[in-house]
């Protein structure tokens, strides 16, 4: 049996960190299994003007590195067949009209159960159920009908979904059961929790897809964490690529406690990500990444620059605060400036003629300022790195002062000479 599986995503807005977990499981197992991963847009209860929510999911998922094979389906598109079922299904006694509604006759005893990859074996009492509501009064399916219909008409083999749908299950097996079909497997995969222990929300910082994006994380980062947001390999493993994450997984090793979502963690698996890229890989990435945020900085300097931060920032977003001094002018504050009149005066003379003007020749010049006054490095260095860079804390000293070039570094020592 070839395994198809599905993202069926509601095109309700921005996609949710959780869903694109549960949708990432889906595709890991389709590779995995040669199979197929179907994007299935669930809009029956919304309206047809879901263009915008659909083309930002597939971008997300696109920037993430999610595929789905075929072509995007809309569940609204199976009105008309999912109407025709009901319609069958009332011929034949299992279903009844009622206010001009179609329900589905669920069986009163006995219990419906199924063995989740996930959470074992399960069963419900038949007699908790109520009888569903396929088509409503105005004629549109229901999510509980259109859903398992589709499941069946996509020859969908494993619904990998999340926990919020376990009390749908039972009345999804009982319509599959209805009309005959064989009922697939079900896995469903833990909800994601705050370090607060309470469910992922804005209140804990970034939910959407696009939002990590705009804050720097990379693809590649935000694949390997959100796979171990309820699955493990084994228990030490924590840095994997796409094809081992491919190789790795396993539905049967997913918990089916909550997992929980760490902010720290996701930081530090950025800040390796990122320095594990070519320094031309890594200066690409802070290009397109300043682009997409609106900075028209210079592309050659972003990229002469790249290897002075590329050890120093765990997230992209960290570029502007920490070497936007290379790209517009500064304001250092006078306190910071330490009283550093002298030994910025000084450096300012000593740079004023320096050839060539390179940071190995920057470093020697400035050395010997600083220790012709008698300070020591620490002392003799930190106003002229604030004079520079406006901040206590900068880039490379030397490597900074070769890339801002000469014009720049004598207006700025001059300046901040007048106010220290
Ligand atoms: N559209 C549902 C959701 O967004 C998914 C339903 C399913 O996977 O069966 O949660």
């Amino acid at each position: 049996m070839s395994v198809t599986v599905r993202m069926a995503p509601s095109p309700t807005g921005f996609l949710h960190i959780g869903g694109v977990r549960t949708f990432l499981f889906n595709w890991l197992y389709a590779r995995q299994h040669g199979g197929r991963n179907l994007l299935r847009i669930e809009n029956t209860d919304t309206s047809r003007e879901v263009a915008e929510a659909t083309h930002q999911i597939q971008e997300s998922l696109r920037w993430i590195g999610i595929e789905w094979d075929g072509d995007v389906t809309f569940q609204l598109d199976r009105m008309d067949d999912c109407r025709r079922v009901a319609e069958q299904l009332v011929a034949e006694g299992k279903a009844y009209e009622d206010e001009g509604a179609i329900r589905f006759r669920m069986p009163d005893e006995g219990v419906t159960a199924w063995d989740d990859v996930v959470r074992g074996h399960v069963e419900v009492p038949n007699e908790t159920i109520e009888d569903l509501v396929l088509i409503r009064s105005d004629g549109r399916p229901t999510y509980n009908f259109a859903s398992p219909m589709e499941d069946v008409w996509d020859g969908i083999t494993h619904v990998i979904r999340g926990e919020d749908h376990i009390s749908n299950t039972p009345k999804q097996i009982q319509i599959i059961r209805a009309i005959g079909a064989d009922v697939p497997v079900y896995a469903h995969v833990p909800n994601i929790f705050g370090s607060d222990g309470k469910k992922l929300s804005k209140r804990h910082g970034a939910t959407g897809v696009d939002e990590f994006q705009r804050e720097g994380y990379l693809p590649e980062t935000m694949l390997n964490f959100l796979a171990l947001l309820g699955w493990a390999p084994d228990g030490e493993t924590t840095l994997m690529r796409r094809d081992e994450l491919i190789e790795r997984f396993s539905l049967e090793r997913v918990s089916p406690s909550p997992a929980q979502f760490d902010y720290a963690k996701l930081d530090w698996m950025n800040g390796v990500y990122l320095r594990e890229l070519s320094p031309e890989e890594y200066a690409h990435r802070l290009v397109l990444w300043l682009g997409d945020e609106g900075y028209d900085w210079d592309a050659q300097l972003v990229t002469r620059a790249a290897p002075l931060v590329q050890e120093k920032i765990a997230k992209l977003s960290e570029f502007p605060g920490f070497a936007g001094f290379l790209f517009h002018d500064v304001e250092p504050d006078p306190a910071d400036l330490d009283g550093g009149a002298p030994v910025i005066e000084a450096a300012r003379g000593a740079l004023a003629t320096l050839e060539p003007f390179d940071a190995e020749h920057i470093e020697a010049s400035l050395r010997g300022v600083v220790e012709g006054l008698g300070l020591k490095p620490r002392q003799g260095f930190q106003p002229i790195r604030v004079a520079i860079t406006g901040s206590r804390v900068s880039p490379g000293l030397f490597e900074s002062i070769e890339l801002l070039g000469r014009e720049t570094t004598l207006s700025r020592l001059a300046a901040a000479a007048a106010i220290a």
